[in-house]
């Protein structure tokens, strides 16, 4: 099921405020989400990833905007007619029902011609659990599951009236470092087997880029851009898209253009042919150092960390913007020094400029 968005804004009233002024949670958003995909929307705390979700549900309504299904205007549906399964961080599991009892407990109160026997029930319960992998565990109650395996009982629960979207709102969120990413992986496969339109939200980058076909970056109510993961990583549009993405985070310097070449501070890195003398942003991906004795950017060594087949280097540059710099190296590749100054080339594409004002990518256009 395909799902539009059509310039859809939220606005709350905002309690805190003794003036009782609106906030815009959600601003003028419009997104087509294409049929049977996995959209991850990603973006910091508070910039309306969960109010677009309930929107798109059917649990907060637009102050403004139309959100279709296929070619439904659903606007005004509420979410027991939109065909949608919910998934929540919190699993809501009832502990009293066993696993069986939990997945079915959303057909029991179908009604009409929807309306189900105890057998069509068990068949669909048992399929929802085949799909999650727990069709062993359907008599046991949530207490004696581990949290990933309850998270993947709400996953059933979600999926055992044939949602049309499925939503998940941090699904992940609490459950351990290695259940995360199993979970993830599992998430992935329950899609790909379904072929359901699922939107999932999520602030953790890394989980986005790794099972989305397509992430959303939002900041501030507002997207901020759209694409496959690798594109967006790539390709950002801004510094604040090339920030969010990526760990170690990019690097960010006060550069500046003189004669059509960056400088950092007095290293001259990089030509920058047509572009105008001034002040930018200059974003190098961490996996864009080259240790190179004769390489045209210094920096001091803080600190060597060798992590195995990649080895770290934290290091310092008067002009960056940050405390530190982190580059990614093949360990083969790691200076002999430990510290003292290391001198790296770049690789060209992992540079990126950006506008000092609007903080727009400049570089390459
Ligand atoms: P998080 O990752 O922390 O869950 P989020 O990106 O999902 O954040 P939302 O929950 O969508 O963000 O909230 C967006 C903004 O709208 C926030 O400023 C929030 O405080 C505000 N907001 C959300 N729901 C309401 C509400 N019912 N009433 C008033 N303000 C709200």
């Amino acid at each position: 099921m395909k799902v539009v968005l059509e310039h859809i804004t939220k606005r709350f009233i905002d309690r805190n405020n003794k003036n009782k002024t609106e906030l815009v949670a959600v601003s003028d958003m419009c997104l087509d989400i294409p049929d049977g995909k996995l959209i991850g929307l990603l973006g910091p705390s508070g910039c309306g990833k969960s109010t677009t979700l309930n929107m798109i549900c059917g649990l907060e309504k637009p102050s403004s905007g139309k959100i279709f299904f296929g070619d439904d205007d659903v606007t005004d549906l509420p979410p027991e007619n939109r065909g949608v399964g919910m998934v929540f961080q919190s699993y809501a599991l009832y502990p009293h029902l066993t696993v069986r009892q939990n997945i079915t407990f959303p057909l029991e109160n179908l009604k009409g011609d929807k309306k189900l026997t105890k057998q069509e029930m068990n068949d669909r319960a048992l399929g929802a659990a085949k799909l999650v992998q727990l069709d062993g565990y359907m008599e046991r109650k949530p207490s004696e599951l581990s949290g990933g395996q309850q998270q993947r009982v709400a996953i059933a629960r979600a999926l055992v009236k044939m949602p049309k979207v499925l939503l998940l709102d941090e699904p992940l969120s609490n459950l351990d470092a290695r259940l995360r990413l199993q979970t993830r992986e599992e998430l992935r496969r329950i899609q790909k087997e379904t072929g359901i339109t699922t939107i999932f939200v999520t602030h953790d980058q890394e989980e986005a880029m790794s099972i989305s076909d397509l992430i959303v970056v939002m900041k501030k109510a507002e997207v901020q851009q759209v694409g496959i993961p690798q594109d967006v990583y790539d390709d950002p549009k801004n510094l604040f898209v090339a920030q969010f993405l990526g760990t170690p985070p990019i690097n960010v310097f006060a550069g500046e253009i003189r004669e059509e070449k960056v400088y950092l501070g007095e290293d001259c890195i990089l030509d920058a042919p047509g572009i105008e003398d001034k002040e930018v942003h200059v974003g190098i991906r961490p996996e864009g150092f080259i240790v190179d004795e004769n390489g045209p950017l210094h920096c001091k060594i803080r600190v060597v960390e060798v992590m195995g087949r990649d080895t770290s280097i934290v290091s310092t540059h008067p002009v960056a913007e940050t405390e530190t710099i982190r580059s990614i190296i093949d360990s083969e590749d790691r200076p002999a020094a430990t510290s003292g100054t290391v001198t790296f080339s770049l690789r060209k594409s992992k540079v990126l400029l950006f506008d000092m004002e609007t903080e727009e990518r400049i570089y390459p256009c």
